[in-house]
Parts: C-alpha cells; structure tokens; sequence
C-alpha cells in the first residue's frame, strides 16, 4: 500500500511514468492528452529538451547555495530577463517555489512597505470572492473560495471580499459591459471607504480568474478604473497571474490586455513549466527601494528561494516563449480552440457559457441554459466530469465554485502552447463526451 499521503484518500490513482509533448503515459502506457497542463502548469508539454538540458547543466555546475551567502548566475540572469520584458515600472524580482509563496510574499512585502515608509496603520487587504491565491494560511485568507476556507476560519487573516468581475453572471440586462465594469469597480472604491483608506495596504486579483472560475477574464475598463482607484487612495494593487501569467492568455503578461500594470506582480506554474518548481514576486524599484533605505531587511524569506536549478529551468522556459513565438502561439491557437469549442457546445443545452483568453479558456455547466439554472450540487458535477474525461484519456480542471451565494459548474482549459490543431480536434471530442456522460 502507498506510503504517500496523497490529496484524495477515496481516489487510487494511476502511476505516471512518462511525458510526450502534450500528453502523459502511466505505467500501463496509456496515454492521457494534458488538456490543462495540469493547473494550466505544462505551457511546454512534458519533453523540452532545452529545459531538461538547463537542468542537467545546472546541476553539474551547482544544485544549491543559500541566499543569505550567495547569489547564482542562473537567479542573476533569470531576474534580469523577467524585469526584461515585465509590464510598467516592475525592478525587482523575489524567487520563491509555487504561487503560494508567492501571494505570501506579496502581503507580507505590502504591509512592510507601509511600515517602512511610517503608515503603520494601514493592514488590511481587500481580494474578491471569486478567486483563488493559494493554501497557505495568508494567501488562503485572501482567496474567495468557500470551500476551501470553510474549516479554517478561526486560522484566517480579516480580508475584505468583493464581487468579482463576472459578465456571465453579475452583468444585468439593461447594462452595457462597460457599464458593468465600472460598477464592478466601484466596489473597491466603496470598499476602501468602508474600511477606511489609511488602513488597508493592497487590492489583490486574478486579471483572468482560473480554478475558482474557469477562466473568467475582466471585461474592458473593469482593470483600467481598478487602478486608478488604487492610485487615488495609496493602494498597492498586486496582480496573481500564477495561472493567467507567462503566456497562457496569448500575451505574456495578462494585464498588458487590460492596459495596466501592477505594483506587485506574482507568477508560478508557467515559469518553471512543471520542469522544476518555482514562482516569483516582482515588484516596482519604489517598493524595493522603501525596504533598502529604510530597514534594508525584508522580514521574509524561505530556505530553496532563488534555487539554483529552478531558476536555470525558468530562464530556459522563458528563453523557449520568447524564442519560439510560443506566446503568439497560445493566441492563435488559443483561437482555434474556442472556435472548436464554440462549433461543440455554443448550442449546448448545458453549456451556458464559454469564455477565456488565447490557452486559457472556460466552459460553464448550467442545468439550464436559458435561466442559466445550475445543478444541484449533490450531483458532484465537477468530478463527475473529470472522472469521465480521465478514462477517454483526457486531463481537465472541472470545479464548482459560488458567488452570490450561487454555485456554478465549469471545466478550466488549459493545454501546453505546442498544442496541434489535430490534438484540439481530439481535447474538444473528448470533452464532449466527457460532459455527455457527466450531465
Ligand atoms: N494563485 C493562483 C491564481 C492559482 O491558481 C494558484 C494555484 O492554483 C496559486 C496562486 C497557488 O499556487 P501554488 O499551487 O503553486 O502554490
């Protein structure tokens, strides 16, 4: 019996073995078409050479040396590539392991800047309910997800949560989107009042919301008066694109499509590609600046941060999209795959919605089409999906999530940027029978 504590205790689970451009062979050596890249982690597929050669040579050279001693050349030039083409004012960069570290790092990185720059007062985070920043303690408390939270309330930090930007379900009828953006918007600023703007220290959001909502990105403007409400009121705005980053949406940031950028930017799952794990947190020069002439400390830190071999796999991730077109790829394959989706399910009496950016996309199931109904959840959809999409031989990301009190059914896409049109053909047909066999 395994000796692993594994996440499903009622799940036995095939043994994988094998990687083969987009798909993943068990040990039967059935092959599984990676449809979300895992969690939309896989933007390469799963047998880069030029990743795996990165990683070999780097642990010749050197597995490890601490970050209170040393810095590496692979950390020196991942850093320097990332600031290379991030969005804005974006200086410095914090390499961590996953997106949760990230998120964490960011918090604690805003509440220490308004320490540093003497505005202790200021605490308080605002996030948004559909959303998703991690199972760590701190960025679980910003997360909006329900039944994540739910048994460790008493564990949890006083966030303020917001509706999200969510045309599908929270636009009225008589509202335009732009409309609707606006006043989605409003409600940080409502918010910021509410509590007080000398006591909060950061916004926080999913420019494209992934696992809570299936790829549900901002409509126009919505990011736009975000910002300028953060701007007006001293607010860090700190952007998760640890699932929408590094390409994933067709530009290599999310936010260059909503024409911002942010003061704290956190990035994992496509950065390292699954070849090794690694996240970041980058940060504009005022913020970085406000720790070295103050404190010179920031009261941070992990013990594999900056790791040597991870940070040699990002850069040659990174290398790989930026050399090889592969963002200009997600886009236009992005394309290909709504378009597929839309030919599958636009009539669909239980698909309500489809939706996302270039690799990222999102169908919603409804009982109903037209009310736009969900269904119960003691149907336990979601893993009814998942389960029948596995045995075709495809990997999906179904979850439920709720917002407004209502729950929702959708399953998250997000397949390797190397995806072929034939493959698409093939994650679309599977879907489909997947969703036929689970409604
Ligand atoms: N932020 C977002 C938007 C995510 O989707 C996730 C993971 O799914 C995280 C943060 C946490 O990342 P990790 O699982 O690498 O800790």
């Amino acid at each position: 019996m395994s000796k692993i504590f594994p996440r499903n205790s009622r799940q036995t689970l095939p043994t994988a073995v094998g990687g083969d451009g987009c798909y993943v062979i068990d040990s039967s050596g059935k092959r599984y078409l990676d449809g979300s890249g895992g969690a939309a982690v896989s933007c390469l597929g799963h047998s880069d050479v030029a990743v795996t050669e990165a990683v070999k040579r780097q642990m010749d050279k050197l597995a490890f040396a601490h970050t209170g001693f040393f810095t590496s050349e692979p950390a020196e030039a991942l850093a320097e590539l990332l600031i290379a083409h991030a969005p804005g004012d974006l200086e410095r960069v914090y390499l961590v392991s996953g997106g949760s570290e990230a998120m964490e790092a960011a918090i604690k990185l805003a509440r220490q800047y308004f320490v540093e720059i003497g505005q202790p007062s200021r605490s308080r985070i605002i996030a948004r309910q559909q959303s998703y920043h991690g199972n760590t303690i701190g960025a679980l408390s910003a997360g909006g997800n329900e039944w994540r939270r739910a048994q460790f309330g008493p564990l949890l930090l006083d966030v303020s949560h917001i509706p999200p930007c969510y045309e599908y379900r929270l636009r009225e009828d008589d509202e335009t989107a732009w409309d609707y953006g606006q006043r989605a918007a409003q409600a940080l600023e409502d918010e910021i009042l509410a509590c007080g703007p000398e006591t909060v220290i950061a916004f926080l959001a999913e420019p494209v919301v992934g696992a809570t909502a299936g790829a549900v990105p901002a409509v126009d403007g919505y990011f736009k008066r975000i910002r300028e409400i953060c701007d007006r009121y001293g607010v860090l705005l700190i952007l998760d694109e640890v699932m929408c980053g590094m390409g994933r949406t067709g530009r290599l940031y999310a936010c260059e499509t909503d024409e911002i950028a942010p003061d704290i930017l956190c990035i994992a799952k496509g950065l390292g590609a699954g070849y090794q794990p690694v996240g970041a947190m980058l940060c504009t020069g005022k913020i970085h600046d406000a720790i070295a002439s103050g404190s010179g400390f920031f009261q941070h830190g992990h013990t594999y941060m900056g790791h040597p071999v991870a940070a040699a796999a990002a850069h040659a991730v990174l290398t790989a999209l930026l050399d090889r077109g592969l963002v200009e790829r997600a886009a236009l394959m992005g394309d290909v795959l709504q378009n597929r989706l839309a030919e599958a399910f636009g009539q669909h009496p239980h698909v309500g919605d489809i939706r996302g950016r270039g690799l990222f996309r999102g169908i919603e199931l409804v009982a109903d089409r037209n009310t736009k109904e969900p269904f119960d959840p003691a149907m336990g959809l979601a893993a009814r999906v998942k389960r029948r999409a596995f045995e075709e031989g495809l990997i999906c990301y179904p979850m439920s999530g709720t917002i407004d009190g209502r729950r929702g059914d959708h399953v998250l896409l997000a397949p390797p940027f190397i995806i072929s049109e034939s493959e698409i053909d093939e994650l679309v047909r599977k879907l489909s029978i997947a969703v036929e066999g689970a409604v």
